[in-house]
């Protein structure tokens, strides 16, 4: 493990937790477990499966979140989750529903730092199915996911596989020519390459967020759009700025935070490269009836006879302004996409 996540890849301050491992299921357990419940489950007419893998614990040495421990997920884990795989195929002859093992009954799922660069080559391994949570969480949000699947189809019609079975039917023979036991002992075999490594590590990876050096205001920011699309709930939105309000709002979009939505995970605030939090510091819209407006940016806001109004403790008809635009659930919404004003 640590051969893996420092020495090959870099992460040398994840550090691992002795005992996180001690009381986790050991492999010889695992193995066992496996076959007794895919036993027990072919009794009972059903399949048992695996889900390669959970989060790794390791040592909160940074200190951004609280506690003494931290879950890795994101690329480091998709190199130690593949080499997994690999062992377990090896350990398991035959038995995983892998491309390749015809016969194997044991499906495995896999949710390990899958995004545009593997995820062709992570279908290509049988696996099903592959979902997809950190990647999500960067810029371009759940966009991204039309990149894996584009270029998923871009590789499976260069290589000229018509459907998935070709596509994994065609993995386990290239496999199979390059001496490789299964495609996974393949796919684990270039990851412990340099060149294989190399998108994982460290120091590709961790790349420094750009940040503007301007406090975050209620009102005009940046205006980069980053805490729309990294929001996985859809809280943070963009409005355009009425007509005539220019002398009191400098930028022409501005943002604001559906509060009822938000569930404070703070990634717009990793994100958002003026100092503060999207989440917080920008206008928070509460549906009347919802949870009470605390905060000085809290907006309660309700909407009558086809007019919206804001009820909170600053420039409320601000506020008010901007949500002219804002769609009712059962109205229409606006179909145009602004362009990004401005880089930070
Ligand atoms: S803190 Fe709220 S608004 Fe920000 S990304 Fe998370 S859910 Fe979205
Ligand atoms: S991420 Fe920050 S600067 Fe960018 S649009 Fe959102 S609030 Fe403004």
């Amino acid at each position: 493990m640590a051969a893996i996540l420092h020495d090959r890849l870099g992460y040398r301050d994840a550090a691992l937790v002795p005992a996180a491992f001690a009381e986790d299921l050991a492999m010889d357990r695992a193995l066992e477990l496996v076959d007794g419940l895919a036993a027990f489950a072919r009794a009972q007419g059903r399949r048992f499966g695996v889900k390669l893998t959970n989060t790794l614990v390791v040592a909160n040495e940074r200190g951004r979140l609280p506690g003494a421990q931290a879950y890795l997920s994101g690329a480091p884990l998709h190199v130690l989750a593949a080499t997994l795989l690999a062992e377990l195929d090896a350990r398991l002859p035959g038995r995983l529903a892998l491309a390749g093992r015809p016969g194997g009954d044991v499906p495995v799922s896999f949710s390990a730092g899958v995004e545009r660069g593997n995820a062709a080559e992570v279908v290509a391994l049988g696996l099903s199915p592959v979902t997809v949570c950190s990647d999500l969480l960067k810029p371009g949000g759940y966009g991204r996911l039309s990149g894996m699947l584009r270029r998923l189809a871009d590789e499976m019609r260069a290589a000229g596989c018509a459907d998935l079975p070709a596509w994994r039917a065609r993995a386990a023979a290239v496999a199979r020519d390059a001496g490789h036991a299964s495609a996974a002992a393949a796919y684990a075999a270039h990851l412990a390459t340099a060149p294989g490594a190399a998108p994982y590590a460290a120091g590709a990876v961790r790349k420094p967020l750009k940040r503007s050096g301007r406090p975050l205001e209620l009102f005009d920011c940046t205006s980069c759009h980053l805490c729309v699309t990294v929001c996985p709930n859809d809280a943070m939105i963009r409005l355009a700025r009425p007509d005539g309000l220019e002398d009191r709002l400098t930028r022409r979009w501005q943002y604001l935070c559906l509060a009822d939505l938000c569930n404070d995970c703070g990634n717009c605030a990793t994100f958002c490269p003026d100092e503060g939090a999207p989440h917080r510091v920008k206008p928070r819209l509460h549906l009347a009836g919802r949870e009470a407006a605390a905060a000085d940016s809290d907006y309660r806001i309700a909407r009558a006879g086809g007019v919206w109004t804001a009820d909170g403790a600053r420039a409320d008809d601000l506020v008010a302004s901007l949500l002219r635009d804002l769609p009712l659930p059962a109205e229409e919404t606006q179909t145009e996409e602004p362009q990004t004003e401005e880089a930070p």
